[in-house]
């Protein structure tokens, strides 16, 4: 049988693959000029045209060699293990913020170390992220800050506190024309009952979230999940084998068979809304209760259809944080889903850390979003 092979280097390349021409292939490509990278899918093969049957589309591949996209999925990847280390080896103490929202080891450490890639990988960019270096300065607790230095220093053995704090701060929270968006533990809450949470990161340009990368340690044996504009939305393996798939959004259609997906904690929600949504949505089964944007993970592999962030009765006037949301809302998107606030407007990323111009947020499968903006008007 004769075989077609090509190499391809950018995204949009395809692995065509026929049973059994696996090992001729790599036979071919030992002499082939290129390098062969079977993981990231850079070569082409093709069966012989008479033989159509034998063709399996693997899926197009992610650029890994475009300098954001590796630096995101790099980043990502270490600092999840950081995480999942410090979750491991340290006991679980929190601080508290003026906001009363908890904060960790973890939370300070993932973004001190993204802070220092960032400043290696493009030390132009400024990164508007959830925690401050003044938190940590300000803690009578040094065993906090020790912990912290002790965790950077498995990457970075002779950093020093003052350089933790620099990291942390890293870019000012300055908001520009382009920046990169964090949220170092996404559900702090989820991460200190060893349940769901996200590293999430995020590429912002112009107001539009160019890159959205979630890691979540605690779902399906920890993924990381990268979205890129125009480009689809991928799903790869935090540790172990390399290689991506391409991720799409559930095709429910039946409102009966949704299955809904909301905060863990209450007070991130509203309860009776939520009661009042699904009657009238006609939701059958209860919501899935999970922290962080893991929520959007599981809607972008569509092992969920619908998920409300409705506005607390004790907070009417929360307003979103950016980090909360530029990841998820691309990831949504490019798995193929919708994402709006309880309005129905699309989420604007343009105008600061806050989305002022947002209230909520409804998220589906696109199917379901019509309904859920219906109901929503009347509740
Ligand atoms: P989730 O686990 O989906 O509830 O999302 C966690 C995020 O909720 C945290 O990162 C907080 O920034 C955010 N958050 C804190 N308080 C509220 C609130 N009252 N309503 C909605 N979200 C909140
Ligand atoms: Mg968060």
């Amino acid at each position: 049988m004769l075989y077609q092979l090509s190499y391809a280097h950018h995204s949009n390349s395809r692995i065509v693959v026929c049973p059994g021409a696996e090992e001729q292939a790599k036979q071919r490509t030992t002499d082939h000029p290129n390098p062969l990278d079977l993981e990231f899918g850079v070569w082409n093969l093709k069966p012989a045209p008479s033989t159509p049957d034998c063709e399996k589309i693997m899926g197009t591949m992610i650029d890994l060699d475009h300098p954001e996209i590796g630096f995101a999925v790099g980043a990502l990847k270490e600092a999840a293990q950081l995480a999942k280390r410090i979750q491991r080896e340290m006991a679980p103490t929190a601080l508290t913020k003026e906001d009363k929202s908890p904060v960790t080891v973890a939370d300070f450490a993932v973004q001190a170390l993204l802070g220092r890639s960032l400043e290696m990988a493009f030390p132009e960019d400024t990164l508007v992220a959830e925690e401050d270096s003044a938190t940590l300065r300000g803690t009578p607790q040094q065993e906090i800050q020790n912990q912290v230095l002790e965790s950077i220093a498995h990457s970075v053995p002779d950093a020093t506190l003052e350089q933790v704090y620099q990291w942390i701060d890293r870019g000012g929270k300055e908001f520009g024309h382009r920046f990169w968006t964090l949220d170092p533990i996404d559900g702090t809450k989820g991460f200190l009952r060893n349940d769901q949470y996200a590293v999430a990161l995020a590429l912002v340009v112009k107001g539009e979230v160019q890159i959205g990368a979630l890691a979540c340690p605690n779902l399906g044996g920890g993924c990381l999940i990268i979205a890129v504009r125009g480009q689809g939305c991928w799903r790869t393996h935090l540790t172990g084998p390399e290689g991506f798939e391409e991720l799409r959004v559930s095709a429910c259609e039946d409102p009966a068979q949704a299955r809904l997906l909301r905060s863990f904690e209450a007070e991130h929600t509203n309860l009776g809304q939520m009661d009042e949504l699904m009657q009238a949505i006609g939701v059958s089964a209860q919501p899935v209760l999970m922290d962080s944007q893991a929520k959007y993970a599981v809607l972008a592999e569509g092992t969920g259809d619908l998920l409300f962030r409705l506005l607390s009765p004790t907070y009417p006037d929360y307003r979103e944080k950016i980090w909360d949301q530029a990841a998820g809302s691309l990831v949504i998107e490019e798995a193929g889903g919708r994402i709006t606030d309880l309005d129905g407007k699309g989420l604007d990323f343009s105008v600061g850390p806050l989305l002022t111009q947002n209230r909520g947020v409804v998220a589906s499968n696109g199917h379901l979003h019509e309904a859920a903006l219906k109901a929503l008007r009347a509740h």
